[in-house]
Formats: C-alpha cells, structure tokens, sequence
C-alpha cells in the first residue's frame, strides 16, 4: 500500500497526531480482497492473516501511514457541538487506488484520542461486522458509499450494556472531510483555516473548480457549495431509491464527498411509510425515511453558514449570494427523485422531462403507487421487484393485477402510450430496483449467530447475494423473504 498523505500536511489544528492503541490478540475476521485490489494492495502479504491483522488491528504501523485524529463539530439532533472529532478513529493516511482516485484509510475502534470525552475509544465486533455487510451492500447497490476493507478482532473486551469482544474496522472513503469539519472552523472563528480547509476540499473532491481561472474566491466557494449540495442529492436520491434510512443524519456524518458514512443506527425500509424510524434514540422522527431531502437540505443550509465568511465581508451580501443555492436544492431534488421514480417504473428520463412539474403522469402514477403501497403495508423492495417480473411473467402480472387493482392496469397502459416495450422498461426496471437488499432481519440473525460461533460462512453468503443485488442467484431466494413482525419491533442503535 503506497500512502500518498495530504490531510497530515496541514497546519496541527485540524487533527491531532497520534498512534493507535495496542491490542491484546489480534485476528483478522474479515477481509474485502476485491477492495484491496482496488487500492493496488496485493501479494504476499495480503495472504499472511496474521500480518494483516496486525496492522488492520493497529499494532503495527504501515509504511508510509502518518496516523491522526481529525477535529470537527457537527450539529447533532439540531443542536451545535462545537467540539466532537474523531473520539475513537485514526486516519492512518490515503492511498490512490487502480483508477487513480485518492482514498481515506481510517481505523475505527482503534482506541482514545483527544476527542474522546466520555467515550473508551473501542468498538464491538457486532457493529464492526454490521458496517461491513452494510457499506459493501451499499456500494453494491450503486449508492455511493464508503467502504470497508478489514474487521480485526481485538481479544480485548468493550464494556457495554455487558461484556463485548472488541474489533478494530478499516474504513475506506474518499476523504472523511465532513459538514462538521467546516463548522468547527467557522465557529472558533479561523478564518485562515476555514480556508485552507475549503481549498483543499475543492482540490481533492472538485478539481475542476481549482481548474478554472477565471473564478474568483467567492465564486469559488459558491462553486463548490452548488457541487457538494448536488452530490448531496445524488446520495439521498439513492437512499430512498433503495429504502436505505440512515438514522443518523447530523453534519458531522455529512461526508462532503457525497459518500454515505456512518452506519451506526442505519437500516431498510421493509413495509413502506415515509415516516419509518428504526433508530431508539431518534423519537422525534427527524430522521424518519421520507425526511432524508428536507433534512439534507438544512444540513447544506450549515455549510452554507460555515461559508459565509469566504464567500463576502459583508454577511448580507454572502447570505444573498449563498441562499439562491440551498432554495435551488428543493427544486433539483424534486426532479431527481421523480426522475428516478420514474426509473423504478421503467419510465426513461424523456418521460420524466415532459413531467418535471409534480403532478404529470409518471409523477401522479408513483406517488399513486406510493400512497396505495403505505395503505396497504406492502413492501418497498419487493413490490417494485415483482412490479419489474410483471413485465415477462403473466401469472405474476395477473396476481399483482389482482392486489394493486386499477393502478396496474393504468401503468402498463401508460407505458404503452409513450411507446416503451416491456422489454426496454424491464430492462431499466432491473437496474433500478433490486432484488434483495441487506434486510434488518436477516443481518441481526447473522451478526447474533456470528458472535455465538464465531463462523462467518453465513456472513460470506450473505455477502455474495448483497453484491449482485439486481441479479438472483440460487442462493438469493434465502435473504428475500419478510420480516414475520413487518419489522415493527425492530429498533436500532448508535455508536456501540
Ligand atoms: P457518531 O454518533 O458515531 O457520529 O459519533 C459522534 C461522536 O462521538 C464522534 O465524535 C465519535 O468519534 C464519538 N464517539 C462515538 N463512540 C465513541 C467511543 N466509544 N469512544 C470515543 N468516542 C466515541
Ligand atoms: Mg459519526
Ligand atoms: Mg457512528
């Protein structure tokens, strides 16, 4: 692995520079080879576990890592934290992969730093594993995610409700620079960093930006707010594509990347309803499935705020510069997520043009279909997988027919009216919905047998059905079925 580390350059205060903690007995429990390939990390010494373990569990230090513990604040719930960081995760360095892009290497679980607070610095091996499936399902999906490369054992124990063997997981992103990270700038005041920090965002995720010469550094910064609240999009789009609810969207989780991090309280949504929440802390409902758009839109109206100094002297005139951008959110969002509506019921983007303005057919036919789906408790996944088979099995056509009453019919009506065969919906159909996604039952069932024995041939399954998510294999049919309780009683955690 070659480090070529860049966020270490910077001056001391975005990161504090420390070692990993040493660990007891450590065992290399997973290991993503395909992402190792990608990061041109090969050979021997990728075959050598007990080496691998020693250096994705912390005790060694790779060559070329320069470990930190970067700082950030975040708005948590709504409310600022000036001071959060990196309370249990050391950035070892980044490397460039096969397609020469740059990547974070992280550990996470690796032990106390700085911005540790209360907290012990350690993760247990059920949320290590739980970030695995989930990161590598996501990224299989084609949602754009980070990744993860290893999950080590520790032999050491995290004190938690009980007990808990611990795990350091290797995390993989295209840099962990984050809402937050601007924010804890912006509120000490620090200028200077707050731009050295902006110029090197837009230089490693925006070159473009850099690129052109006849911006001005206000128009800069107001470039690379309109690109990252785009990417923001992109990503919430493809969660609700997919019934991904994050659980936890605070900007401190808000990847400027436009990649999804942090997988602590995430799950699918099953039976459709915007209002889903699995997460035992969100009561409230902020981060409920069907406000993932408004909520992605008030954490870029943060980043924003966080800009405001570089983008004019006089707050007015940069609020009258920056606001302009965070209305025009709501409207390219709406248009990408009827677009990829859409998509789901094989309709092409030339439909969905004619049709921007809700209220169109395509537009009038999900939401349609939404609404019935909501009434009649049916299931976001499987739905628009049976709704994609309709299209070249009669008998599957008639049943749904029969369930979805004259919804059905209206929609293959329409699809013949704009002239799209079966074959060309089917065909858009199956890359957009999947048939088998990373279903809350199933991963708790896997991770629970995983800590019992300690056998991860159900976890490599599992794996190999989540990454052909849109093809069935013989073994698919395994991980599609429903949860018995429509998940009612299913509740997830933060950060344990
Ligand atoms: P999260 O809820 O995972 O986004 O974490 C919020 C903040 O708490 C981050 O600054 C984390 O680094 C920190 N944190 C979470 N768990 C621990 C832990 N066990 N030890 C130290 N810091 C933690
Ligand atoms: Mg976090
Ligand atoms: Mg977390």
């Amino acid at each position: 692995m070659k480090f070529s580390n860049s966020y270490s350059q910077l001056d001391n205060v975005f990161y504090q520079r420390t070692s990993p903690a040493q660990v007891s007995r450590p065992q290399l429990l997973l290991w993503n080879q395909e992402l190792a390939d990608q990061l041109l990390l090969t050979g021997d010494f990728c075959r050598d576990k007990a080496l691998l373990a020693q250096y994705f569990s912390g005790n060694r230090i790779l060559e070329g890592a320069d470990p930190i513990a970067q700082a950030y604040a975040g708005h948590q719930f709504g409310s600022f934290n000036p001071q959060l960081g990196d309370g249990r995760a050391h950035l070892l360095g980044e490397v460039l992969s096969d397609n020469g892009l740059r990547y974070d290497i992280q550990l996470k679980g690796s032990g106390q730093t700085r911005f540790s607070r209360q907290g012990d610095g350690k993760c247990a091996i059920g949320p290590a594993v739980r970030e695995y499936i989930m990161s590598e399902a996501m990224y299989a999906l084609g949602v754009p995610s980070s990744r993860c490369l290893a999950v080590t054992a520790t032999g050491d124990l995290v004190f938690r409700e009980t007990a808990k063997p611990g795990a350091v997981v290797t995390r993989v992103a295209a840099s962990h620079i984050r809402v937050g990270t601007f924010e804890y700038f912006a509120a000490r005041g620090d200028l200077e960093s707050l731009e050295a920090l902006t110029g090197f965002a837009i230089n490693r995720h925006f070159p473009e930006i850099t690129l052109n010469s006849d911006l001005d550094r206000s128009q800069r910064v107001l470039h690379f707010l309109s690109a990252v609240i785009d990417k923001q999009i992109t990503l919430i789009v493809n969660w609700l594509r997919v019934g991904f609810i994050h659980g936890v969207m605070n900007t401190d989780n808000t990847a400027i990347s436009g990649e999804t991090i942090d997988f602590g309280p995430c799950a699918m949504m099953g039976i459709y309803h915007p209002g889903t929440v699995f997460s035992s802390i969100d009561t409230r409902g902020r981060y409920a499935f069907g406000n993932q758009a408004a909520i992605g839109q008030w954490n870029m109206a943060r980043l924003a705020e966080a800009l405001l100094p570089l983008i004019d002297e006089i707050p007015e005139k940069a609020v009258a510069l920056a606001e302009p951008l965070i209305r025009q959110f709501s409207r390219d969002f709406e248009q990408a997520y009827q677009l990829m509506l859409a998509n789901k019921l094989g309709m092409a983007s030339l439909t969905a043009q004619s049709n921007e303005q809700a209220g169109g057919p395509t537009a009038s036919l999900a939401e349609d279909l939404l609404a019935q789906m909501q009434e009649q408790e049916l299931d976001y996944t499987q739905t628009f997988a049976r709704l994609t088979l309709s299209l070249e099995n009669a008998e599957e056509a008639a049943k749904l027919s029969h369930e979805l009453g004259p919804w059905y019919g209206k929609w293959r009506t329409l699809l013949t009216d704009e002239g799209i065969t079966a074959d060309t919906a089917k065909s858009l159909m199956a890359d957009t919905n999947p048939v088998v996604i990373p279903r809350n039952h199933h991963v708790e069932a896997i991770l629970t047998e995983y800590e019992q024995s300690g056998d991860s041939r159900e976890i490599d399954d599992f794996l190999t059905v989540l990454r052909t998510p849109y093809k069935l294999l013989p073994q698919t049919q395994k991980f599609q079925d429903l949860p018995a309780d429509g998940d009612r009683h299913y509740r997830t955690f933060c950060g344990t």
